[in-house]
């Protein structure tokens, strides 16, 4: 994962070497040093922060978990990022997320560097208390390194607004007297979080196909027909309606994107299928979200997973099996589940035209090739779900300001920045030979890039 995302960035700094409108002042030799020195700066974090949390447990024994926070880089402003808890938690994973959000933030042009967290445990292992007490002893671990105006934690995997809480609550008590608000987002909107945070990551998901498949289409579909870019042709094809759609993942990302396509009147499309870690469920006609998300609310989150459960909630579905979604026939892949679901393995099975991917790097860098290579248009994650960090910096705002948004203003904010992004990268999308994601990753360096030389980092 680290490998890839290494790999595109050094193809970006490539391009922008090769570039000579690009940061023009540099010439020559300097010009060769200065990029050598970015290579450097982008390939590794700025700080690793590693530390043993000692909690004790219910049964009396104590354990010492091991914790990371990874300062990737803070060209842009204050390092920020979420807190993963999950067992299978390592370095290498936490600095790479890290450094995706260095580019997340860059490419949006939100004031923040790139930072990441995480805890290696199952958080489903322990009991309330005992993740109170981690989450607290966290915060007191790494005090001295975080804060509203240094680096700013957020939610990942695992974690939620009520560890959220318990640790803005410890920041609170530790650093006495100073604000506070800030030092965490992803809170409850009891304690100063934001509303529309929960739902922003889906919502901007939809809103970046929907915006590239129907607002950006209709507005250019002359231009698009005439062009000879092979994605112009895909892109085209997809507006082809009506349109079928499965999506993978039935959490905070996947349940709401779900919502927004099955209210969208804008594209004619269906759901005809969604899995989460159980199960996958089927309807050719299309299924219906609200009533699985009813579903979801009161069963710990789960998709029904027998035909009783399903008669009993009055929904019409088929139960398959869970894996075979990402290899479905079906127009739209929208991926918000886990990371390296689409891989060698099954690249080739792959039908749909479209993959909006929710979740983090869901796509191996093989399979981004082989499909990319084949016209299937991805919509990268750095693009696709920077929702929930551009809301983040929202509830940032708020917490300095102490003066909170409607959720209206929440949303209307969400998507401009995204609709910026979209305009600044899409001509360029369609009349150049590179992915989406390339694309992406091209305008996050360059954006960084020009910093860190105005900042006068690059001797
Ligand atoms: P979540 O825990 O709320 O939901 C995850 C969903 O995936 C659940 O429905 C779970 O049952 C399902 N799942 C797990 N394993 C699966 C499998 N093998 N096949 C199909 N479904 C499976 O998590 P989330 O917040 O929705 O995050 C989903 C992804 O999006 C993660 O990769 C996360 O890093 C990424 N992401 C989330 C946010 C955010 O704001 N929540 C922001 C950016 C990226």
């Amino acid at each position: 994962m680290k490998e890839q995302t290494e790999t595109i960035v050094e193809e970006s700094l490539g391009a922008l070497l090769r570039n000579k409108e690009f940061l023009p002042d540099l010439q020559g030799s300097m010009r060769e040093q200065a990029f050598t020195s970015l290579s450097a700066i982008l390939s590794t974090p700025n700080k690793i922060h590693q530390s043993f949390l000692r909690v004790p447990l219910d049964n009396g024994s104590v354990v010492r978990v091991p914790s990371f926070r990874v300062q990737h880089n803070d060209a842009l402003g204050p390092y920020k990022g979420g807190i993963r808890f999950h067992e299978t938690v390592n370095e290498d994973e936490v600095v790479n997320l890290a450094f995706l959000m260095t580019l997340k933030n860059a490419l949006h042009d939100v004031p923040f560097g790139g930072g990441k967290g995480g805890i290696v445990l199952n958080p489903r292992e322990y009991s309330v208390k005992e993740l109170n007490a981690i989450s607290r002893k966290y915060v007191r671990y790494f005090a001295d390194v975080i804060g509203p105006d240094k680096d700013i934690p957020a939610p990942d995997m695992g974690s939620g607004e009520r560890e959220m809480d318990w640790m803005m609550a410890e920041y609170k008590k530790i650093h006495s007297g100073t604000p506070y608000l800030g030092s965490f987002t992803g809170k409850s909107v009891a304690n100063g979080g934001s509303l529309g945070r929960r739902e922003a990551t889906g919502k901007g998901v939809y809103f970046t196909f929907r915006y590239l498949f129907h607002d950006f289409i209709e507005a250019n579909r002359q231009w698009l027909a005439t062009s000879d870019n092979p994605f112009a042709a895909s892109a085209l094809s997809v507006t082809q309606r009506p349109l079928t759609m499965a999506v993978q993942g039935f959490g905070n990302v996947g349940s709401v994107a779900a919502l927004e396509a099955f209210n969208c009147r804008k594209i004619d499309h269906s759901i005809v299928a969604v899995s989460d870690r159980n199960v996958m469920l089927y309807n050719e006609s299309g299924l219906n979200i609200p009533a699985l998300i009813q579903f979801a609310s009161t069963n710990a989150g789960d998709l029904p997973t027998t035909d009783e459960q399903l008669q009993e909630a009055q929904i019409q579905a088929e139960i398959r099996k869970r894996d075979d979604l990402v290899t479905m026939d079906v127009d739209i892949l929208l991926l918000a589940a886990l990371e390296n679901q689409i891989h060698e393995g099954n690249m080739k099975d792959v039908r749909a035209k479209v993959i909006v991917e929710g979740a983090n790097a869901p796509t191996t860098q093989e399979a981004d090739e082989y499909l990319s290579k084949h016209g299937v248009i991805i919509v990268p994650d750095i693009l696709a779900n920077a929702g929930g960090v551009i809301v983040s910096y929202l509830e940032w705002l708020q917490g300095r300001e102490t003066q909170f948004y409607s959720e209206e203003e929440v949303y209307r904010l969400l998507i401009e920045q995204m609709q910026r992004t979209m305009d600044t990268l899409l001509p360029q999308y369609f009349g150049d030979p590179h992915s989406l994601r390339e694309n992406c990753f091209i305008h996050a360096v360059s954006r960084l890039s020009t910093v860190l030389y105005k900042q006068g980092k690059l001797y």
